[in-house]
């Protein structure tokens, strides 16, 4: 009951903090990152240190607070234990956001996605599996055509649909997880056409679920979002090429932190009680948050993965994701 009073008083938004593994790729040496709390998992504690001009040592110590933080040896599963109630809440009628942030290589995909094997599946087929007695219909949002898509939200309904998107009605689990498999193809397929990475791009993965509420029937949605990568590119030093990607850095980063502001607006209102209605919500600001301004509304549930690697060279990206996350906490 308290912990439900709390959520309330959040507005619903959780933010979760996860670490990646050292990899044996990895050719960098590894930050100075420690796990202090070893009873919530609540903690994480960032230092670096530097010498000054005098030849001392100065150590910079950065203290962050989440609603869970998982250490580089936690597992899918022990992850997917933590979002299993959260996701399962779409059957009650709820809209759920779950976010995957970070920069390119901290493990959003691995997160999201995660890797062919049983233990190394990420949150999306292990929430997929999950329905699997109760699955309905899914809009397979994921068309790489040369199509434009339009976004269209009616005021009347609430709704929000993409124009001439390929919806897929289906029936199983594994239904869903092969087409999953390819959407995930089209990806990165399209990517290599744009001569871009699939870090550049979002990728919104839309289950609608069909539950029963009582005596009713009611829809809720799962939304699972591998988010572009937040790394910022030194603007300074850009030149030909170099210039288009300046443009799309700046692209992404402006959806990002508009995703920011609306995540934030969302859990002021909450935190100061004020109704729907009440709070200027900035939604229009981005492609991404106008698409999915109905899950990110009223009866709805967000989570953020922040993923953070654990590399020395990747600090100042970190301690920059830290912050944004802290807005929005
Ligand atoms: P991003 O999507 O943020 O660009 P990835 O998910 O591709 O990052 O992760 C980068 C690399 O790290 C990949 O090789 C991935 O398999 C690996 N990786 C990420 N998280 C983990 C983890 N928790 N355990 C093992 N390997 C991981």
């Amino acid at each position: 009951k308290l912990h439900n009073m709390v959520q309330e008083l959040k507005g619903n938004i959780r933010v979760f903090c996860r670490v990646r593994p050292v990899l044996p790729s990895d050719s960098d040496e590894e930050a100075n990152m420690a796990f202090p709390d070893k009873r919530e998992h609540k903690e994480i504690v960032l230092s670096s240190s530097s010498e000054s001009a005098m030849g001392q040592e100065r150590k910079e110590v950065y203290n962050f607070g989440f609603d869970k933080v998982f250490e580089p040896s936690a597992s899918q599963a022990e992850v997917f234990e933590e979002i299993s109630q959260l996701a399962q809440s779409c059957t009650d009628g709820y809209n759920v956001c779950i976010f995957a942030y970070g920069q390119t290589g901290s493990g959003k995909s691995f997160t999201m996605e995660g890797g062919p094997t049983e233990e190394t599946a990420g949150m999306i087929p292990r929430a997929v599996d999950q329905y699997n007695e109760t699955i309905n219909d899914l809009l397979g949002a994921h068309d790489f055509d040369k199509k434009k898509h339009e976004i269209k939200h009616d005021p009347k309904t609430g709704a929000t649909r993409v124009t001439d998107i390929n919806v897929v009605p289906l029936h199983s689990a594994s239904q869903v997880r092969s087409l999953l498999g390819v959407a995930q193809k089209r990806r990165s397929v399209a990517a290599t056409m744009m001569n871009e990475r699939s870090s550049r791009s979002h990728s919104v993965f839309t289950l609608r679920i069909r539950g029963v509420c009582g005596a009713e029937q009611c829809e809720g949605s799962l939304n699972l979002v591998d988010l572009a990568g937040s790394e910022r590119l030194n603007v300074s030093f850009a030149n030909g090429a170099e210039k288009e990607r300046v443009r799309e850095t700046q692209a992404i980063n402006k959806s990002l932190s508009a995703l920011g502001d609306v995540i934030a607006a969302l859990g002021e209102k909450g935190a100061a009680g004020v109704g729907a209605e009440g709070k200027h919500i900035p939604y229009r600001n981005s492609k991404l948050t106008y698409l999915l301004q109905n899950s990110l509304s009223g009866n709805s549930k967000t989570l953020m993965f922040l993923n953070l690697s654990p590399l020395a060279a990747h600090l100042n990206e970190s301690l920059t994701s830290l912050r944004f996350a802290t807005k929005v906490n």
